[in-house]
């Protein structure tokens, strides 16, 4: 097997495409030197090596010392050294590489194969010996550190034992005879520790090395790493050996780091910093402040230090010579990184860079612009869900983070306000002109105003689909749900959290991007649709297949949605239009209401306003088809709760406090999220369907007539599990559109359509289609009942199912693809075979989650439906999926 890969001088035995054997690093030294770039010489010792090396429990290949030997070999022709030679040593870097970057590995170990003889050589070399032995003493420290374990305070104290003693300040004052003197002393510290000396070795030196970077890839900082970003240990790191350049031989030496654009704004300009005189780990320690690379940068930083233009012009041409060829030949932004050995220009390493999502949008649709990339690559470019920080004020990353605990990142953005802990305080402060946040263990449809008040909702129970987490992201307002360390009290007006108590008007910022609850104000951003951002999107809408609906209610919401591009709503939650304003008591009339009669006559009362909120949303939506889901309450959360709201509804139905109490603690449900809700309630209560279908309909016909446009409504029957169950309330929806259509002559077009959001209904869809025109994948809910796991209460014991990895992410936010997905996918083909056109919809959460919309193309679905403000993700998403 080959084990080992030489690069240099033009070029290699691997290329970019071997990232998987190579890594990262690997690969691209090998590329740029296949591209004639100066890369010094080296070897890559690959990946599997790695592997071999945990499945034999920590040992090599034995063919590997000798592939070793004569990759050295090769790196000494073309450097004209030889490694371990008295005379004139190569010396050489060692540095892990796995196939994504991976902070938490061993690093970097420079100078490897000075020894108390080759540092004389070096130093006559070098024309200098205090570079030298300053070379010396750090390999000493990087090696000690990082493969034997020595810890990198030892040598720190002595060193400024040594400085006080001589009283000396700066490393730059001290001379070779110090840093002679030190390494000595280096020597005996290590010696002292390990019972044994410094490897003189170099041979040694250099299998030690190896040895601590293939250690490494099991450390429990690279473990850790790879748990949260799902890389598989099975992976491997490379280990990349390459000759030493050096950029401290002098004021002609530097070493320094540059982006190809800007990685923050996406501009285009070289972006980067320098450090004369240095070796890479200067920069990256911060003691001393970089230099500008360009004059431009410099003049804009104000800064007194010479740029690397003005500084080292020669080395700064041949910096850009390169930038642009890389840019070009890898065809996106790079990160890079690059030493200057007196005057002459070496490159260590190009990756693509990391970019804000702002950066992301400009550089895709640059490049696309500049011909380097196609309309659909660039389309792939921006991730759908770093748009959340285009859309959303989000915490200046500079600013100073008090956390006081973390919930869920429920919806996305960030806000700061005075504490409030109810919904009737929240509109109180907003009135007067004061932003809170509205602070609850859950919230239930009667927060809806106080949610609307709030500049941000914090919850101490509840998951991601929660009522709060649902309805704050249909309003486009950050949200944290389920942080269960803090402890609310209502009677005391105080929350405690993390040994603090908290009072009512004192200043909180919740973070809903990453579920962080901070203490006071924090800097914030504030978002910034650029022209780009428009540009791209107009390129997804050209690739992508499915449609993006919104789920939306308001006309507020309606707006926005349109807004940001959403093709129709795709789910029209009425329950939630009954929440407004003085609706709510009317509601509870019919509710509680013991006979039809009763319940008829609070209907009545509410059908005005119902027909009003569809002419709205229909002349919204105009041109775009709306799919309006009857009534699905959990009725519970509509029972009235104190005694003044149990008055207010006996006035109304002109019976006694008592009897209502009554009525309400027999409508009071245990579980009603599988209880009296969904289309059970037209079932039992036909006549509350025919209301909303009257109100649909006469709207239907009022906006149709008035702008000349035809309105034809989607009606949603919910929680289905027969057929049986959709054709009673379709039959009811039926004879109202008739009777509608006699009373105004005019006819209608419509369908009628059910949710499928209860395993037997996936089961028996095929069956359902025979009666359902549309079916709308209705994943909460769907989820809830495959799993057995309540929506609303899983937070406390979700996170310990995705922690220990039994369930990969949180199945409320990203479908299950294997469980509920196998359902869908079931549900659509027999739906489809029994109607080849049945149109196929998702509205659930996952509507608006990238991975899950993925999944809902290759379902063959036909829209996606999520809250306002994930439109624009939905688009991208859908769009990268058909690609
Ligand atoms: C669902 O269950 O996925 C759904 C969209 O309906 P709701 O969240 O209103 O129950
Ligand atoms: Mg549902």
């Amino acid at each position: 097997t080959k084990w080992v890969y030489t690069f240099g001088d033009g070029k290699a035995e691997g290329e970019a495409g071997m990232r998987n054997l190579l890594g990262g690093k690997g690969a691209n030294l090998a590329e740029m030197s296949n591209l004639g770039l100066p890369v010094p010489p080296g070897f890559t010792i690959t990946t599997e090596v790695c592997t071999y090396f945990y499945d034999h429990g920590r040992s090599y290949p034995d063919d590997l010392s000798a592939q070793v030997e004569a990759a050295l070999a090769h790196v000494g022709r073309l450097t004209g050294r030889t490694f371990g030679d008295p005379a004139n040593p190569l010396l050489v870097s060692v540095r892990s590489g796995a196939r994504a970057s991976m902070p938490g590995m061993m690093d970097t170990v420079l100078n490897l194969g000075l020894n108390d003889t080759t540092v004389e050589a070096l130093a006559t070399a070098a024309g200098d010996e205090r570079f030298a032995w300053d070379s010396y003493r750090r390999f000493i420290t990087m090696y000690s550190n990082v493969v034997l374990d020595v810890g990198h305070h030892h040598f720190e104290e002595a060193l400024e034992d040594y400085k006080e003693r001589k009283g000396l300040h700066l490393d730059t004052e001290l001379k070779a005879a110090d840093w002679k003197h030190l390494v000595g002393r280096y020597k005996e510290i290590v010696e002292k520790e390990l019972g044994r000396p410094f490897p003189q070795d170099p041979k040694e030196q250099l299998w030690g090395a190896i040895g601590a970077v293939f250690g490494s890839w099991m450390n429990n900082r690279a473990i850790k790493y790879r748990e949260l970003h799902a890389i598989p240990a099975s992976w491997g790191t490379a280990v990349n050996v390459q000759a030493m350049v050096f950029g401290n031989m002098g004021e002609t030496s530097a070493t320094g780091v540059a982006f190809t654009r800007n990685p923050s704004t996406g501009e285009k300009e070289l972006y980067g910093e320098f450090l004369i005189n240095a070796q890479g780990e200067d920069v990256v320690a911060g003691i001393r402040t970089p230099q500008d690379i360009t004059e431009r940068a410099r003049k804009a930083s104000g800064s007194d230090k010479p740029s690397m233009e003005k500084a080292m012009p020669e080395a700064y041409a041949e910096l850009v010579r390169i930038y642009d060829l890389l840019e070009r030949h890898y065809r996106d932004m790079q990160d890079l990184e690059f030493t200057v050995e007196k005057g002459k220009l070496w490159m260590l390493q190009t990756r693509g860079g990391k970019r804000t999502a702002r950066a992301a949008l400009k550089i895709a649709v640059d490049l696309a612009n500049e011909g380097l990339i196609s309309k659909e690559e660039a389309v792939t470019r921006v991730e759908p869900a770093a748009l959340d920080q285009l859309l959303h004020p989000t915490i200046d990353p500079k600013a100073e983070r008090k956390v006081l605990a973390v919930g869920l990142p429920a919806s996305p953005g960030a806000a700061s306000g005075e504490i409030v802990f109810s919904s009737d305080e929240a509109e109180e402060a907003r009135k007067n002109g004061r932003k809170v946040i509205l602070v609850r263990v859950e919230t239930s449809p009667e927060d809806i105003h106080g949610m609307h008040a709030a500049e941000g909702i914090l919850t101490t129970r509840g998951g991601m689909t929660s009522h709060a987490a649902v309805v704050a992201r249909g309003m486009g307002k950050p949200c944290v749900s389920g942080a269960g360390t803090i402890r609310v009290d209502y009677a005391a007006g105080t929350l405690s959290v993390a040994g603090q108590v908290l009072r009512a008007g004192d200043v909180l910022t919740i973070d809903g991007t990453t579920g962080q609850v901070l203490l006071g104000r924090v800097k914030m951003l504030e978002p910034e649709l650029s022209g780009e951002f428009a540009t791209l999107m107009s390129w997804a809408d050209g690739v992508r297949r499915m449609k993006v609906r919104a789920n939306a209610e308001t006309p507020l919401d309606a707006r926005t949605a349109r807004t940001f591009g959403a093709e129709g709503i795709g789910l029209c939650r009425t329950e939630h239009m009954f929440f407004e304003g003085d609706r709510i008591v009317a509601v509870r009339e019919m509710i509680l209401a013991d006979d039809e009669k009763g319940r008829r006559a609070a209907l009545a009362k509410l059908l005005p306003m119902q027909r009003k909120d569809f002419v709205e949303l229909f002349t919204i939506m105009r041109g775009l088809p709306v799919t309006i889901r009857l009534l699905d309450p959990p009725l519970h959360e509509f029972l009235p709760h104190t005694d003044e709201e149990i008055a207010e509804v006996a006035a109304g139905l002109g019976a006694s406090a008592e009897k209502l109490k009554a009525r309400a603690a027999e409508l009071h449900e245990f579980n009603p999220m599988l209880g009296f809700r969904g289309c059970r309630l037209a079932i039992a209560y036909p006549e509350i369907a025919e209301m909303q279908a009257r109100a649909i309909f006469e709207a239907a016909v009022e906006v149709t007539n008035g702008t000349g446009e035809a309105v034809r409504p989607e009606i949603m029957v919910p929680l289905v599990m027969t057929r049986a169950e959709l054709d009673q309330v379709k039959g009811r929806i039926d004879a109202m559109a008739a009777a509608v259509a006699t009373e105004t002559g005019s006819p209608l077009a419509y369908q009628v359509g059910t949710m499928i959001e209860l395993p037997r209904a996936a089961l028996r869809a095929g069956e359902i289609a025979e009666s359902a025109e549309f079916f709308s994948f209705g994943t909460n809910d769907l989820t809830q009942t495959t799993l057995g796991i309540s929506r609303d209460d899983a937070g406390s014991f979700l996170g310990a199912y995705t922690g220990k990895g039994i369930l990969p992410a949180d199945p409320f936010v990203t479908l299950d693809q294997e469980g509920v997905g196998e359902l869908v996918k079931l549900a659509a083909e027999r739906g489809k075979a029994t109607r080849a056109g049945i149109k196929l919809g998702i509205c659930g959460e996952h509507g608006g989650d990238p991975a899950s919309i993925r999944f809902c193309e290759s379902a063959g679905l036909d829209y996606v439906s999520c809250s306002p403000y994930r439109v624009p993700i939905a688009r991208l998403a859908a769009a990268q999926a058909a690609l």
